[in-house]
């Protein structure tokens, strides 16, 4: 079930105080049209009644998609702690209103880029571990390429047109853009077969995709 309160917000540019809704639980079945607002952040987005300013208000979300078996728990500015992530590693929901159907796939992620990406690499149908798998052999052939340019971050990223690709920052805030090979994809999906099948975890993520290599080895 979807729920929400509200708190009020103060204005960083003119201090004017007003009411900003917060979705502690976001369910899709129910609130649809919720979908897309997550999607374009504008339920982060709060407008300042008097001068009209902008702000964006990050807090924590359960993001839940009944038709699709997904829980993304969304827990922003919070470095998972060693005892944060054992709780994460075993994630249930704290709360008990969300009821969550048989093989439901967990995740948590700590910054809205990740949470954003998630969402992008279930809309599109992909399975985010084998993403997060190509995003460390694309670093490591790029790297290659390049030794001297060092990677920063890299999403998985849909352009305005709608093609995908890879958006990659290199040092000195530059981002690029790096092929979606569906074939190295398909490549990643039968190689990891087994880390692929393990349900266990729900930190996603370039450690866990490192992690999973190495056992590979
Ligand atoms: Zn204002």
């Amino acid at each position: 079930m979807s729920k929400n309160h509200n708190e009020m917000i103060k204005c960083p540019e003119c201090r004017t105080e007003g009411d900003f809704k917060v979705w502690e639980s976001i369910n899709t079945s129910d609130a649809p049209e919720l979908k897309e607002l997550v999607r374009s952040s504008e339920l982060f987005m709060w407008k300042c009644p008097k001068c009209g300013n902008n702000c964006i208000v990050f807090y924590p979300t359960y993001y839940h998609q009944p038709e699709d078996k997904v829980l993304i728990h969304y827990i922003p500015d919070s470095p998972l702690t060693a005892i944060d992530s054992m709780k994460a590693l075993t994630h249930d929901p704290y709360d008990e209103s969300i009821k969550l159907e048989d093989g439901c796939r967990k995740r948590v992620v700590t910054d809205m880029n990740s949470f954003r990406e998630k969402l992008l690499i279930l809309d599109h149908g992909y399975d985010d571990k084998v993403i997060e798998l190509q995003k460390i052999f694309l670093i490591a052939e790029l790297q290659k390429e390049e030794p001297s340019k060092k990677i920063e971050q890299i999403f998985f990223n849909r352009e305005k047109d709608g093609t995908i690709n890879f958006a990659i920052k290199t040092e000195g805030e530059q981002w690029g853009r790096a092929e979606f090979s569906s074939g190295s994809y398909e490549q990643i999906a039968k190689t990891f077969k087994a880390a692929l099948a393990a349900d266990d975890e729900v930190l996603i993520n370039s450690e866990w995709a490192l992690a999973a290599i190495e056992k590979q080895m």
